[in-house]
């Protein structure tokens, strides 16, 4: 089988691998954003290989899982958080990328079953100030990634941004600096992380040259995202 997924697959992956030797750092994981793309591209991924998938919607996930139920897949929450939506995601999902309070993250904790392992989670920031409304505020990070360092159902790895659209290469960069700062900062403080969440399809390389150890990716691997895809069948 030789698809068109499959040739955006490897290319990617090869991209990833020589950007990260021309950077000097370590190769980032992939995690390929299905949302908006059927089940059965996760499964044609899965059948390379593939086990750590992004979704953003909770209703479009919860039918994919079940969906998808006989593969060992690692799901990976990375959309905005409704605190009704806390318990299926704490009993469903392997890691959340987008807890930007401490209400969300308590109820994360609090709704983790205690027959799974503890729930990965970053913390999404808000590098662009005024102009963007999700993520933590900058002076805020510091208290809330202590605070959620102590909750027992949740184990923090790191730091997650999603920045304005920029076109230029070193524009890019800049803002991604500031999080892998941040980032050691923390650190610095005592907090054992190693994820900084960074880079989506169109500044990939930017992320890589900052040090980014996750690239979220949706349409470079999948193409443009569909309309709708929650079609219950
Ligand atoms: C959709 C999405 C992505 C993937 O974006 P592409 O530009 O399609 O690669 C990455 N991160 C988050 C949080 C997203 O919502």
């Amino acid at each position: 089988m030789s698809t068109e997924l499959e040739q955006r697959y490897r290319t990617l992956q090869q991209s990833i691998e020589q950007l990260a030797a021309q950077y000097g750092t370590p190769a980032p994981v992939l995690l390929a954003v299905s949302k908006k793309h059927p089940a059965e591209s996760i499964r044609q991924l899965a059948e390379l290989g593939h086990r750590q998938f992004g979704e953003s919607y909770w209703q479009e996930t919860e039918q994919k899982i079940a969906q998808l139920k006989d593969l060992d897949l690692e799901w990976h929450f990375i959309g905005p958080i409704q605190s009704n939506k806390t318990r299926p995601i704490a009993e469903n999902m392997d890691w959340v990328h987008s807890v930007d309070r401490l209400k969300i993250a308590q109820r994360l904790n609090d709704q983790r079953p205690d027959a799974l392992a503890p729930l990965n989670i970053c913390l999404q920031v808000n590098l662009d100030g005024e102009t963007s409304k999700s993520g933590a505020e900058i002076d805020q990070v510091g208290e809330l990634a202590q605070a959620a360092a102590q909750l027992p159902k949740l184990q923090l790895r790191g730091l997650m941004c999603i920045p304005q659209r920029r076109a230029d290469l070193s524009q890019q960069r800049e803002t991604f600096a500031k999080l892998a700062q941040l980032q050691q900062q923390l650190i610095d403080n005592g907090l054992p992380l190693d994820t900084l969440s960074m880079g989506m399809s169109t500044d990939m390389e930017a992320a890589i040259a900052e040090g980014s150890t996750c690239l979220r990716i949706g349409t470079a691997l999948f193409g443009e995202r569909q309309k709708n895809v929650t079609n219950p069948s």
